[in-house]
């Protein structure tokens, strides 16, 4: 069924006027016709049919009977899911890609070759003015494990396997990515993290993936292993990291996402030499890119073709 032609509105929120005004240039940019409404206080329904928010709060969407899709302008959707805030019946959907996979990626690599090329000593040997080589690295003894190969981590993945690294995958439904050993799901876990020494987490949130960086998973890792999360903080239980750290089961974590963000100005992570903290800068949004891909998804919409990215309620991502 195609959805007639008339002016569409599309409701937009974000809490920065000009990150919304930003949009609506570039969905103009992309040739879609359409008129923007915002709900303000104190007044009625706007009557869009679709919206295009980024942490939205509840009462953008109550009243908003005639809603059907919702575009996230993110890739992750556990804040607007966790908030309850959006009806069942509407469609989220969310980003895929739309240039987060590369400098996500190169984030990875960035981190793996820190780790790796130990760097850091590198930079430490500078300040004293001191000429210190240190032995090969060879790649075959820095095995990696990314979780979840979707539409960011199978690039990320695929990255490493491109450099030489040993790399292995694991999501919740069997994948086949070329140069990548793939494993799926609980049963496939433990051989999947035990045979890796570095982590790298780009899963969603969900209630099953909540704290999945935790002390029995550090301790079947392969020894001096390290952590990089570019997921979300609370994938990670931070008090077992600082245990593992301590206690030599783990040698190291790259981390740019947090349970608090921004991370407090007290916590303990900031003073760690063996934790690099970065503020969740891995994959930031193009917002050109996103509302290109926006544009496409909704003419797709208006001629009645399936969407892709559409969230999954149930699974939670
Ligand atoms: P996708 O939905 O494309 O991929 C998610 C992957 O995780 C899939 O492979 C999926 O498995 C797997 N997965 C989900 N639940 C489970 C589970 N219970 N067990 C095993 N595997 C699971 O997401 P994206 O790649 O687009 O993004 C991933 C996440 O990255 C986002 O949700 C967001 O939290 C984070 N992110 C962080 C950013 C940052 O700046 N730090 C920026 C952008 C995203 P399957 O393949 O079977 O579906």
């Amino acid at each position: 069924m195609t959805r007639e032609a008339s002016p569409l509105e599309i409701l937009f929120y974000a809490e920065q006027p000009e990150r919304v005004e930003k949009w609506i240039r570039f969905l103009r940019d992309e040739g879609l016709e359409f008129r923007p409404v915002f709900r303000e206080p104190d007044q009625g329904p706007t009557g869009a049919r679709l919206a295009i928010v980024w942490m939205p709060p509840a009462e953008i969407f109550e009243k908003e009977a005639n809603l059907e899709v919702v575009f996230n302008v993110g890739a992750g959707v556990d804040a607007i899911l966790d908030a309850g805030v959006l009806p069942d019946n509407v469609d989220l959907v969310r980003l895929e890609d739309t240039g987060m996979a590369a400098t996500m990626t190169e984030y990875v690599i960035h981190a793996m070759a820190e780790i790796t090329r130990e760097m850091q000593q590198y930079r430490d040997a500078q300040t004293q003015r001191r000429w210190a080589p240190s032995g090969h690295a060879y790649l075959e003894d820095w095995p990696v494990g990314v979780l979840g190969l979707g539409v960011i981590g199978s690039k990320v993945a695929q990255g490493l396997a491109a450099l030489g690294y040993p790399v292995r995958g694991w999501s919740r439904r069997q994948r086949h990515i070329q140069g990548v050993d793939c494993y799926a799901g609980q049963d496939g876990f433990h051989e999947f993290v035990s045979a890796s020494r570095v982590l790298v987490n780009v899963l969603p949130l969900t209630s099953e993936t909540r704290h999945i960086l935790n002390r029995d998973t550090f301790r079947s890792m392969r020894p001096q292993g390290h952590i990089i999360n570019i997921g979300r903080g609370e994938h990670l239980d931070e008090d077992a990291l600082l245990a593992c750290l301590d206690d030599g089961t783990l040698a190291g974590a790259t981390l740019d996402v947090f349970s608090i963000e921004p991370l407090p100005a007290d916590h303990p992570f900031w003073a760690r030499p063996d934790i690099v903290v970065t503020p969740h800068i891995s994959g930031t949004t193009n917002a050109r890119m996103a509302m290109r891909q926006i544009a496409a998804k909704v003419r797709s919409w208006r001629a009645g073709t399936p969407l892709g990215g559409i969230v999954d309620r149930r699974a939670g991502y």
